[in-house]
């Protein structure tokens, strides 16, 4: 548990300025490197999305590959992204190997990305369009579940609970999206209730990867003020908060619209960082490394003097 650093009363105003110095995590973005032909290319791709997290202060970044450059096999795809990504000691920017569920050869990658499993690629994903059913790639998935890499679907957008259950029944421990879980929710004079899938998703702690801004463009809410965010941390769920691709949004301006719409505090800016380095696909002291010396003492610092004594559980 990471209890919020307590913000000094100078720093209750949230302005931009700090939120963009503030070290921030993401879980989904995407790197195209669809125009790039050589491995040169997509290193250099590569790095200048890293440079970009860098510049908006995100200290550890997932971003889904799809590994399809010129005429490169996937593993030199994936090779020449980590080398891009090494180049950027800012962030630590890591490879989920993403297929279109409805166009690549999904198998094939799947055993390319266990095959690569360790360092910069951390994870599998299963993108593409949402009314595409997962049955025909249930073999790899299996693949991926026997090698223990870690498996997120994009689920939840565009589509609901059928395809949020069956990302569930594979074995996805992160919902790309998922932000239509709430097709799972009954309300009664009791309040609102949890089905059986969003009930385990909850409790079981699997992560969703909110982009709200996408949601809202996706057609999940007509309008950021209705997004499910702020109902669902209430009611328990993994949130994380994301920018879907950087085209769309930085993390900053993603998190100020939360500060705008929602009156977001620094608490709950540090509740969806925290959440996100914990559901992050890299290893666990990996993940304890990244909160003590970059997330935690940047938020000490907005704590200041005000109360010294304040002890954070690691
Ligand atoms: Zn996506």
């Amino acid at each position: 548990m990471h209890d919020a650093p307590q913000i000094s009363p100078e720093h209750k105003h949230v302005d931009r300025e700090t939120v963009a110095q503030l070290p921030k995590a993401l879980l989904h973005d995407h790197l195209d490197v669809s125009g790039a032909v050589t491995a040169a290319d997509v290193t250099a791709a590569a790095a200048r999305a890293a440079g970009e997290l860098a510049a908006d202060n995100v200290v550890y970044a997932e971003l889904r590959v799809r590994p399809v450059a010129g005429e490169m096999g996937a593993a030199e795809v994936l090779d020449a992204v980590a080398a891009g990504f090494d180049e950027q000691i800012v962030v630590d920017a890591r490879i989920i190997v993403t297929a279109h569920r409805d166009a690549d050869p999904v198998a094939q990658w799947a055993q390319v990305c266990v095959d690569k499993l360790g360092g910069r690629v951390v994870g599998f994903d299963l993108a593409g369009p949402e009314e595409e059913s997962l049955a025909p790639h249930a073999e790899a998935l299996r693949l991926l579940r026997e090698n223990y890499v870690p498996v997120t679907v994009h689920a939840g957008a565009t589509e609901g609970m059928d395809r949020i259950k069956e990302a569930v029944d594979h074995g996805a421990v992160r919902l790309g999206h998922g932000a239509r879980i709430f097709d799972d929710f009954e309300v009664s004079l009791e309040g609102i209730g949890t089905g059986a899938v969003s009930t385990w998703v909850r409790d079981r702690g699997l992560v969703l990867e909110l982009c709200p801004t996408q949601e809202v463009r996706a057609g999940v809410v007509d309008d950021l003020a209705d997004h499910p965010l702020t109902l669902l941390q209430q009611m328990g769920f993994t949130c994380t908060v994301n920018v879907g691709e950087r085209s769309v949004t930085s993390l900053t301006d993603e998190l100020m619209r939360l500060v705008e719409t929602f009156d977001y505090g620094f608490d709950e800016l540090f509740d969806v960082t925290v959440k996100a380095v914990n559901g992050a696909f890299c290893g666990k002291e990996r993940r304890e490394e990244i909160l003590a010396t970059r997330i935690l003492p940047a938020y000490e610092e907005l704590a200041g003097d005000f109360n010294e004594d304040v002890e954070f559980g690691l």
